[in-house]
């Protein structure tokens, strides 16, 4: 069902096509802040930032494109990313235009596999301003913090991670992002933290775990609304290091369907992971 090679391979269950690969800007005109400079780390460089197609995603076009996210808790890094500062000047006002500041915080692709999924090119990743996401496998909060940017404060990250000493660091990192509820428990049981957790539109999946599937299905019987949605990261080694991983992925898609999710879209994450995939499905209960 998937290729690898360059930019994610992909297969695409019910995808509707439409060029992918490397980071692209919005299709222009959006809003898009432009003639900054690059802040902390950026050389000073001329640097115009541009909505992505995934809405609350950003592609700052300097010498290089990069995948950014805007920083909900500005002049603050999480874990020593590059910020981008671009200035903007109000259309109307003349020379008495108010100037402000926004901040983005570059998203590498080789430490965050939906940045890497992103700009393999998914479709969809249901993962945008004002959403509800449960991120299950949260480590110390990197990727959940660019989530917690996309999101917004309208929206909210729950964040499970059961390892303590990541835990740490995700609760530090949330005591500032306060769309970010950290919770340090189990992921296998989702019982245990039903009191913090509303219904969700979106899980995000990255537990590395043999039984990943049989954990989302119970975080979605809990807490996902029905038509919302799953974006699970497989990595093929912990689930079976001995058979191709194309077979590994293709089991892991046959149980999400035991458990009430339709596959839309698959995708390797070359370059940036080895042997991972992608894949984002719809939750329609029974
Ligand atoms: N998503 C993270 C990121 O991009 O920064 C990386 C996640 S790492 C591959 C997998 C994480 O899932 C580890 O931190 C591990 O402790 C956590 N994990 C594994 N099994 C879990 C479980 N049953 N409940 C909660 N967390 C779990």
């Amino acid at each position: 069902m998937s290729r690898g090679g360059r930019g994610g391979g992909r297969g695409a269950p019910g995808g509707r096509g439409g060029s992918r690969g490397a980071p692209r800007g919005g299709r222009g005109g959006r809003g898009g802040a432009r003639g900054g400079k690059a802040g902390p780390g950026g050389a000073g460089a001329k640097v115009v930032v541009e909505p992505h197609r995934h809405a609350g995603i950003f592609v700052a076009k300097g010498k290089e494109h990069l995948l950014v996210t805007r920083n909900i808790v500005p002049g603050e890094s999480v874990y020593g990313e590059k910020r981008i500062s671009i200035e903007t000047v109000a259309a109307e006002g003349g020379a008495d235009a108010t100037k402000s500041k926004i901040e983005y915080r570059v998203w590498n692709p080789f430490r965050s596999k939906l940045a890497a999924g992103v700009l393999g090119g998914l479709d969809n990743i249901h993962i945008a301003p004002g959403k509800k996401v449960l991120y299950l496998g949260a480590a110390s909060g990197t990727s959940v913090s660019h989530v917690a940017d996309v999101v917004g404060p309208e929206g909210a990250v729950y964040a499970v991670e059961f390892s303590h000493r990541s835990g740490r660091d995700l609760i530090g990192m949330a005591r500032r992002r306060t769309n970010v509820v950290p919770i340090v428990e189990d992921a296998r049981h989702p019982m245990k933290y039903r009191m913090l957790v509303p219904m969700v539109d979106v899980i995000f999946a990255d537990v590395a775990q043999p039984d990943q599937a049989r954990i989302v299905g119970l975080n979605a019987h809990h807490f996902l609304k029905n038509g919302g949605h799953a974006v699970i990261s497989i990595k093929a080694s912990c689930i079976d290091s001995t058979a191709p991983a194309e077979v590994v992925f293709a089991a892991e898609v046959k149980k999400m369907q035991a458990e009430m999710f339709k596959p839309r879209e698959q995708l390797t994450l070359e370059p940036y992971e080895r042997d991972h995939a992608m894949v984002v499905a719809t939750y329609n209960r029974a």
